[in-house]
């Protein structure tokens, strides 16, 4: 206890964690292990895990196939340059990656995170355009209560307002937005988000290389879905303005919303794809940006005709052995059943609060359960009422939500929504 307290001294005084401040933290909770759907921490309390750590351990923790992934390719190399040298771990992730991503993806670019794959797909959208002669081609679309990341490029194409633009107006490119689809999920497409989006297209198509949008999910940016005839509307208006269409799928990949990559909800293929998250199963940071035939093909058609990017980290075969470990993983059980029954599941158990005072909204998509709340929630102390109830889950803002690992039991999910109920049912005391 003591040296934990030493550690948590420590932490609190000299480190940052996303989204903090030096000197005014929120509280963290020491971590001594994981296994499957459960945090031990280090004062011996087990959470039932609500987070996957953002997205990205779909299969539990300290998964056996995995570890022998990490393992086996230690004995091997840790790393190798990707300048010159190739090896099997990376060869075989890029094969199965154009093996399951929508059709007409043809060269993969591995990064080392997923605000890089963004980075790297806006460097390839711009660099095709000069290839190709259009040169003035520069700025990108964006779509209002997105996320994309946290580096600047990815960081000019997030919400404006709550990507904090403002802090950075005289380095920030600044992007175009269409508004926030209105179109749900499950309705049809509201003519307005038509009228927006061309509107945009219509006006500015001579600069813009690129729209980038997340389909049907917008993750961090407000855990919003909306209609794949948007996505279907956006294709359709990005081929016939020339504009190329970047799809984002660091957290919808992998399966999160029912559908392996939410591309297919649409029947649609992206000329550029980001891939991050839940690539590693969770272990370790590791990204892609996967180009058409078209893309590729014009950036090396012409001048330089090299692509210009290439990570000191690139194709690490730690990152890349496990990667390949985590899709065939994902082969191997019915993922799309599991995510199936925790939709099915979330929507009852989250269902009650959708009553309950203070409450905006409820809504749940595959693997994702969201309770929007009218006003926001005070997070340190919504975190502490949920570690009392033995669950882990972190709100944001007027977002309290779960993604749970795709392994977790109907028992341990039921905890996690119960858990959320009642804190829900505590409201008004905890709006700061
Ligand atoms: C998390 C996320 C990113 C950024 O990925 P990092 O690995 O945190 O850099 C980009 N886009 C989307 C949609 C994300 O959810």
């Amino acid at each position: 206890m003591h040296h934990t307290q030493s550690m948590l001294d420590f932490d609190r005084a000299h480190i940052w964690h996303p989204y903090t401040s030096i000197g005014n933290p929120l509280p963290v909770y020491p971590v001594k292990r994981a296994e499957g759907c459960t945090l031990f921490l280090e004062d011996g309390r087990e959470l039932i895990d609500g987070m996957a750590s953002w997205w990205t351990a779909v299969f539990g923790y300290n998964h056996p196939v995995l570890n022998r992934a990490v393992t086996g390719q230690l004995e091997q190399m840790a790393h190798v340059m990707f300048g010159g040298l190739t090896h099997r771990p990376a060869v075989e992730l890029c094969r199965r990656l154009l093996g399951i991503c929508p059709p007409g993806l043809d060269a993969v670019f591995l990064c080392d995170s997923g605000s890089v794959s963004v980075e790297v797909a806006i460097k390839m959208a711009i660099q095709y355009w000069s290839s190709v002669g259009r040169p003035e081609k520069q700025r990108l679309a964006a779509i209002r209560s997105g996320y994309h990341g946290d580096t600047l490029g990815a960081m000019s194409v997030c919400d404006p307002v709550t990507g904090m633009h403002h802090l950075f107006s005289g380095i920030l490119p600044a992007q175009l937005f269409a508004d926030m689809p209105r179109s749900p999920f499950e309705g049809p497409l509201d003519d307005r988000d038509v009228q927006n989006l061309e509107q945009l297209l219509a006006a500015h198509h001579r600069e813009i290389a690129a729209l980038v949008l997340e389909p049907v999910v917008q993750g961090a940016g407000g855990m919003r879905f909306y209609s794949p005839a948007y996505l279907a509307m956006a294709r359709q208006l990005c081929d016939q303005y020339e504009v190329l269409l970047i799809c984002d799928e660091i957290a919808t990949g992998f399966g999160r919303t029912g559908k392996l990559f939410a591309c297919e909800h649409a029947g649609i293929s992206p000329d550029i794809l980001c891939v991050g998250k839940a690539l590693t199963g969770g272990y370790m940071t590791l990204a892609a940006t996967l180009a058409s035939e078209k893309v590729a093909r014009g950036i090396s058609s012409g001048d330089p005709g090299l692509f210009m990017h290439g990570p000191t980290f690139m194709g690490n075969p730690l990152a890349c052995a496990t990667a390949v470990a985590a899709i065939d993983l994902l082969h191997t059980f019915d993922w799309q059943a599991a995510v199936t029954g925790m939709e099915a599941r979330m929507k009852q158990g989250l269902g009650p609060c959708a009553d309950m005072p203070g409450v905006r909204e409820v809504r749940c998509l595959g693997g994702i359960g969201v309770v929007e709340t009218k006003e926001p929630v005070d997070t340190a102390r919504a975190q502490t009422l949920f570690v009392e109830r033995g669950v882990w889950v972190r709100p944001f803002g007027r977002l309290i939500y779960i993604m749970p690992p795709y392994i977790i039991t109907p028992e341990a999910l039921s905890r996690l929504t119960t858990a959320i109920c009642e804190v829900v049912a505590l409201l008004p005391d905890l709006q700061s």
